[in-house]
């Protein structure tokens, strides 16, 4: 049994936390702001199993130029922060090699492959229940340009087994009739999975950890390793001493990580989403608008809608015309979706730039594990990463899962 802090209590630290305690390990958890609505707090409740394709890739470097003309879109960089987003940007952009998308696509396919069954672990662990539902999902194309980016994405998952159908418009409105609106084509994936309500299950795992008193609302503000122990400071000035430590804050994670003199590229990838409690649309499963980078899932909570990316710094104003933007682009394929009558978030999707987490420990000292990253796929991937996590604290880590180190973002190392 090792003493072991996690500093951040998102999903991703909630669920290495429930998973570690159940190992019988004694383990605190540090979030500062049990009250915030971080990322994991107010997505879009996708367990996303075929979404293995980086963000990063030929497509999407084609398509962003005529993005980022237009203020609300699927894509927008915040001109202010451009200085400092800038080594991410470069990044971002030499990820998209076709060379190097295959290779963050298999890593990420071998990641995901056991997603599934570790939720389903981690619910039998926590003592969740009826939390998750196998729905599908759909992903509607209305461009040509959506179309061919599309089939290229979904031909790269058939390529690492992931099931997908092609249909015409018509099959898909078939699958969900609340599509009234005009599209192209369609891919159906059978194998995506929906929560209940990603606050509920956060709450969920909080309660569980909290029920032996291993929450703690304190802010961690550096690492302290020596010989003996990991010491914790706190903003409070507290010097704790662990056995291990696991850095799983989020994209706010950067600051603890460069502490340890560290380099990584790790910056916010902004979505905005409205949800409706009762809107009078029925959707049987998760929509995606493929051309304009947003998705509607269908949550115990309401339809939730939006997505899109807005790269800036994580304490930026919020713009919720984006989400106003979103809406009114959905009413074009759902005629019925109101004007009025939703609530609006915006959360910071901790992102690399090769759209894979970090996960592993540091390469200078093994007592100290990260977890973060987990842009777009972080609810998906919680609880394979508190496996893994698991694992690295045993010393028994996956050989691949050495592709997800932190050593990829050192000087001198390239990208995949
Ligand atoms: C619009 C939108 C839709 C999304 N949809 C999906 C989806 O359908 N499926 C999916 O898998 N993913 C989705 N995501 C991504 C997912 O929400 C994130 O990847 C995930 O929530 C990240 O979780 P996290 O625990 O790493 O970080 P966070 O949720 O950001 O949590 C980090 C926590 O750490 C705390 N913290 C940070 N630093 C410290 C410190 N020094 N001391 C103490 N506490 C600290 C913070 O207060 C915070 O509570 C979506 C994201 C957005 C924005």
């Amino acid at each position: 049994m090792a003493r072991i802090a996690i500093v951040g209590g998102g999903i991703v630290g909630c669920a290495a936390a429930s998973w570690l305690m159940a190992e019988g390990h004694a383990v605190t958890v540090y979030e500062r702001d049990p009250a915030g609505r971080p990322a994991s707090t107010g997505n879009a409740g996708l367990i996303a199993l075929p979404e293995i394709s980086p963000l990063a890739r030929p497509g999407v470097i084609t398509q962003t130029p005529r993005w980022l003309l237009d203020p609300v879109g699927p894509l927008a960089v915040r001109v202010r922060d451009l200085p400092a987003l800038t080594p991410w940007l470069l990044r971002f952009i030499a990820s998209a090699r076709p060379d190097r998308v295959e290779k963050a696509a298999a890593a990420l396919a071998w990641l995901m492959s056991t997603a599934l069954r570790d939720h389903q672990e981690l619910a039998r662990r926590s003592g969740m229940s009826g939390h998750m539902r196998r729905t599908g999902a759909l992903y509607i194309t209305a461009s040509e340009a959506g179309y061919r980016a599309a089939k290229a994405e979904w031909d790269e998952r058939r390529r690492h087994g992931v099931p997908a159908e092609e249909l015409d418009a018509a099959a898909a409105r078939r699958l969900v009739p609340a599509l009234t609106g005009k599209f192209l084509r369609a891919f159906h994936a059978p194998e995506s999975w929906t929560v209940t309500s990603p606050l509920a299950i956060l709450e969920a795992l909080r309660r569980w950890i909290g029920a032996s008193d291993a929450l703690v609302k304190q802010e961690v503000i550096a690492l302290r390793p020596d010989d003996r122990e990991v010491s914790i400071i706190t903003a409070e000035g507290a010097d704790l001493p662990f056995d291990r430590v696991v850095i799983a804050g989020g994209v706010w994670s950067r600051t603890l990580v460069r502490g340890l003199g560290l380099r990584v590229l790790l910056e916010t990838e902004r979505g905005y989403n409205t949800t409706y409690p009762s809107a009078p649309i029925d959707l049987p499963m998760p929509v995606f608008f493929s051309d304009h980078g947003f998705i509607a899932s269908p949550l115990a909570v309401g339809l939730r809608v939006g997505g899109a990316v807005e790269m800036a710094a994580p304490e930026a104003p919020p713009n919720f015309a984006r989400a106003a933007a979103m809406r009114t682009v959905m009413r074009r394929y759902v005629p019925d979706l109101p004007e009025t009558g939703g609530v609006e978030w915006m959360g910071c999707r901790p992102s690399t730039p090769d759209s894979m987490p970090v996960i592993g420990a540091d390469p200078r000292d093994p007592r100290i594990v990260f977890a973060f990253g987990h842009g777009h796929l972080g609810l998906t991937l919680s609880a394979a990463t508190a496996r893994h996590v698991a694992s690295l604290i045993a010393g028994r880590p996956d050989p691949k899962l050495a592709a997800f180190g932190i050593g990829r973002f050192q000087k001198g190392r390239t990208a995949l």
